[in-house]
Formats: structure tokens, sequence, C-alpha cells
């Protein structure tokens, strides 16, 4: 099977994070309505691993990803793909990283509607002009468990089947990195638990980088490590996280802050 490096190593040399952020700053506004989403976060996403960012509503979770992901830009700070640095890269350069080396996983699954699940699946390797690997396409489809439905369109898939197929899309270019903003937001907790087990097979069978934001503790528990933001800052992080403790965590930093 098709597998990666052991996290952060080759040969055992530490390799720099699939991605990271130095000083990272993203202010909003001016004046009165000027608000600091994000204030000089340092944060590394290291090769092969699950990270969960949580936080209260408001807390950044968003934009720290956007802005590492390529979305959005940043007030200050530095953000690194890899040993590629994001800042003075032109809309058509962000534009060519994203579709080479990010994938991505929204709430809203955000299948294209005519296509069929296969094809959504394959749509970013043909806006590339690239023919899937045929190992990583059977481990993805696989894990995927569509069976006899990756034939079927969007509209004759359950939520959480579409959700399924949004990561598959998001894995199949093999990105440096699957972002996932609130991936389970709009699915039972069966179909989530499905979705969160897809996106950690992805982590352990293919060495993807994962990183999730997610205000459901049970979701962070899925993860290998958990960052908790608060007023744009990073204010904590939990390694092996269950649900009980990221809830204790949780409810610690709401106590601090009241
Ligand atoms: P979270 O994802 O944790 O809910 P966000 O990253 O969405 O937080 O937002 C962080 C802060 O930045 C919030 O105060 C939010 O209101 C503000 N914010 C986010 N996006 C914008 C925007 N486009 N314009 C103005 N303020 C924004």
């Amino acid at each position: 099977m098709w597998t990666r490096p052991v996290s952060g190593t080759v040969d055992g040399v530490q390799t720099n994070p699939a991605a990271r952020a130095r000083a990272l700053t993203k202010v909003y506004g001016t004046g009165d309505s000027r608000v600091v989403a994000l204030d000089h976060v340092d944060v590394d996403f290291h090769s092969g691993r699950f990270t969960a960012i949580m936080g209260p509503s408001g807390s950044g979770k968003s934009t720290l990803m956007h802005c590492v992901a390529g979305l959005d830009e940043p007030t200050g700070g530095a953000v690194f793909l890899g040993d590629v640095e994001l800042s003075g890269m032109s809309d058509n350069q962000l534009t060519a990283l994203r579709r080479d080396r990010v994938g991505f996983v929204f709430q809203a699954f955000n299948l294209l509607p005519t296509l069929t699940a296969w094809e959504n699946i394959t749509l970013p390797l043909d806006l590339a002009g690239r023919a899937p690997d045929r190992e990583l396409a059977t481990t993805i489809i696989e894990a995927v468990g569509l069976g006899d439905r990756l034939h079927h369109r969007p509209s004759q898939l359950s939520g959480g089947q579409q959700q399924r197929v949004a990561c598959a899309r998001a894995l199949i270019t093999r990105p440096d990195v699957v972002f996932a903003d609130e991936p389970t937001g709009a699915l039972d907790s069966a179909a989530s638990a499905q979705l969160l087990r897809l996106l950690r097979t992805s982590v352990d069978d293919l060495g993807q980088t994962v990183v999730m934001v997610t205000h459901e503790p049970a979701a962070a528990a899925y993860a290998d490590r958990v960052l908790f933001l608060a007023d744009g800052r990073l204010v904590d992080e939990l390694a092996a996280p269950t649900a009980d403790r990221v809830l204790d965590r949780v409810k610690s930093l709401e106590r601090v802050r009241v």
C-alpha cells in the first residue's frame, strides 16, 4: 500500500511541518469596527497528524484555517505550506497552490449536482489534467464505503454519504493538508462518526495531514491534538484527546473567560 514518511521525519531526520504560521495576525475593519481576529499566532501542523481547532464562536478558528490555507490574506506574520511562504504570492499563484497542495471539506458539502459521486471525487484531478492513482483511488473508495452508489448523483445520496464524497474529493489529489471546517456540522451522530473515521483513516493509512475546525468534543477526540483558541490567541492544547478531557478543557477555558 502507498505510504508516507513517518510524521515529521524523513529517514529519521526532522522535517518541516506540513503547514505553519508565525506571528500570524489578522485584523478586520478600522476604527470602531476594528476586530483583531488573530493576534500573533504561532502554530505548526505536523505531517501525517490530525489536528482539531476548538474555541468559542468568534475566537478566530475559521480565520486561522483560511489564512493557513491561502483563502484569506493575513494582516501580519507569515504562513508556510511546507517550505513555501504564502505572503507575497499573486492571486494566480495562490489559486494554483490551493488547487495542487490543499484539500477542503466544508460544512455544506459543495458537490456539483449534475456529476455522479465518482465524477465529483475525481473532478480536482480532471481540472488539473491528472489521472487518478489507481491504488490510492481504491483505498479511498473503500474507506468512503459508498459501494454501488458511486454512480449516483448527490441528490440520491444521504447527507453523510455526500460529505464522505466531499472528503474523498479532498483526499484524491494527495494534498499536503486537508482543511475541514465544521465538516460534521450538518450531520447526525452516526453520519458524523463515519465521516470522522474516514478522516482518521486517511491519517493512519495514507499519512494525510488533516486540520479540522469543530465545536464538538466528540469530533475533536478523533484528532491527535486539539488546539484551543480564545480571542484570536492560542491559549491551550491537548494531546491524545478524549471527548471527556476536551469537554473539561472547554469548560475550564470558559471559566477563565467569565
Ligand atoms: P470562529 O471561526 O472562531 O467563529 P472567526 O474566525 O469567524 O471565528 O471570526 C473571528 C473574529 O473576526 C470575529 O470577531 C468575527 O466577527 C471577525 N470576522 C471574521 N470575518 C470577518 C469579516 N469578513 N469582516 C469583519 N470581521 C470578521
